[in-house]
């Protein structure tokens, strides 16, 4: 950055900061935003004197709430439970639900900050939120779930409504959690409304969603390749996490002739030099979302496979890299080794996956480098698309769907190329992604006032 505009940066950083403690991931969300949008900020002083990154910053409303249940011996379990909405200007706030020990104030701030912007990019009118728990799904019994979603509803059905916030899935909520938070806030509202995305095809769902983040996020690939004139056919893929995302981007992958060699969760990764096929993948999804299982059990029925324990999957070879468990997972060390490895294309299926050092080493060789605020926005677009079969109460066929998805990531990358295309031709698709979802939002900001 040009030291012309470091000085406004330090100064909103220090502000944002102090204005909020402890809140690290918030803060590094914050930061690589506003790096990238300083420059067109001071080029364009109509969001500077309207103040609009600042009011972007800060949520427009913030719930904390106890979420007391009773697990299966009966006795009583307290966790907390959140909803930021974070940014209504181009629609009701949309964002997922993340259910994880991991989740405080902070990371959700951070997720609801990069969902502002990644809904814009996807065109739909959706504005910005995210919500969650420190609860932990692993290990409890569904019953024990039930009764956590029900109570955790209990208060959030009060925040939110189909106009108003629709949350969706995330780290540790998917199908089933959707299902139980779906029927009590329809006990508690009695009404059918769309005011959860992901659902069950046969009570309001859409085809496709469960894949959309996946196949979008490779789609994002796909493009990025053939401005380098190739594709994923072919290439060595090394993918991280095991869940939603990165099942479907194995299977993305497979469609199109790509070898997914790795897969990960958070206690090591697996990798198979005989790549994912078609069959592994049908018992990676048995093992993952019936069974639920550890990603090292793959290798008790592919001898050929190996288990790596406490270890990420960065310094396998490949030719792709697709992040899809969490955030900071790419550090400097393990971006070096995929750019020694020659990896050509980064795509990420998770949110901010790469810290600020790692995105650094890869702009700096110049390989593609698509962020999560444009790679996995297929997720959030899908559930846009849930939504409006949801109000027209019809459903769209399979391909319509995948048809709409696919699309969708063609124009968010045609819009990051424009935006993010530098002198030289280098396509930065982080400053694309940050000044093209930033434009609409301040655009509907500027046009409402002070609000
Ligand atoms: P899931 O809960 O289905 O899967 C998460 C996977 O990541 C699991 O394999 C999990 O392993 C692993 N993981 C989670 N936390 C950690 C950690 N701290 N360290 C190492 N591994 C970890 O979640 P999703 O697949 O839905 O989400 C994955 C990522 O994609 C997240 O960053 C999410 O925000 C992002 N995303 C998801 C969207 C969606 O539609 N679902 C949309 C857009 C982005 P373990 O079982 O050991 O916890």
């Amino acid at each position: 950055m040009s030291e012309l505009f470091e000085q406004p940066l330090n100064e909103f950083m220090t502000k944002v900061i102090s204005k909020n403690p402890g809140e690290d991931e918030f803060h590094q969300a914050v930061k690589e935003v506003a790096e990238s949008l300083m420059p067109f900020i001071e080029e364009n002083p109509k969001y500077k004197y309207a103040k609009i990154l600042e009011r972007m910053a800060e949520p427009e409303r913030v719930i904390i709430f106890r979420v007391p249940w009773i697990d299966d011996k009966g006795n009583i379990q307290i966790n907390r439970g959140y909803r930021i909405e974070m940014n209504s200007a181009i629609g009701p706030y949309k964002g997922g639900l993340r259910f994880h020990p991991t989740v405080n104030l902070g990371v959700l701030k951070f997720l609801a900050f990069e969902q502002v912007l990644k809904n814009s990019l996807t065109t739909l009118p959706m504005g910005g939120g995210k919500g969650g728990s420190d609860f932990d799904p692993k290990g409890k019994s569904d019953n024990e779930v039930m009764r956590f979603c029900q109570s955790f509803m209990t208060e959030l059905y009060r925040h939110i409504g189909p106009n108003t916030d629709i949350p969706a899935g995330d780290i540790g909520v998917g199908g089933r959690e959707i299902g139980f938070l779906f029927g009590q806030y329809k006990r508690l509202k009695n009404e059918f409304t769309g005011v959860l995305t992901g659902k069950g095809l046969g009570w309001g769902g859409s085809l496709i969603r469960p894949e959309a983040t996946g196949y979008g996020c490779v789609y994002f690939a796909e493009e990025m390749l053939k401005t380098i004139g190739t594709d994923c056919k072919g290439k060595t893929c090394v993918i991280s996490g095991s869940g939603n995302v990165a099942q479907y981007v194995v299977e993305k992958i497979i469609q199109l002739g790509g070898k997914a060699v790795t897969l990960s969760d958070s206690n090591g990764f697996i990798y198979d030099p005989d790549g994912i096929d078609v069959e592994k993948l049908a018992f990676i999804l048995d093992l993952k979302n019936v069974k639920r299982g550890r990603i090292k059990e793959y290798t008790d029925k592919y001898k050929n496979a190996e288990y790596h324990p406490g270890e990420t999957p960065w310094g396998v070879k490949c030719d792709i890299a697709l992040p899809c468990a969490t955030q900071n997972e790419i550090n400097k060390t393990d971006a070096q080794m995929l750019v020694r490895n020659k990896c050509i294309c980064v795509s990420e299926g998770a949110n901010m996956p790469s810290t600020p050092e790692a995105i650094e080493v890869f702009l700096d060789a110049k390989i593609l480098y698509g962020p999560g605020k444009a790679a996995n926005a297929g997720g959030v677009a899908t559930s846009g698309l849930e939504m409006s079969q949801n109000s027209m109460r019809l459903n769209w066929s399979r391909q319509e769907v995948d048809e709409k998805l696919h699309q969708i990531m063609v124009n968010i990358h045609e819009t990051c190329v424009k935006y993010g295309r530098e002198s030289d031709g280098y396509v930065n698709y982080m400053k694309g992604a940050n000044i093209a979802g930033f434009i609409k939002v301040a655009d509907a900001m500027l046009a409402q006032g002070a609000v």
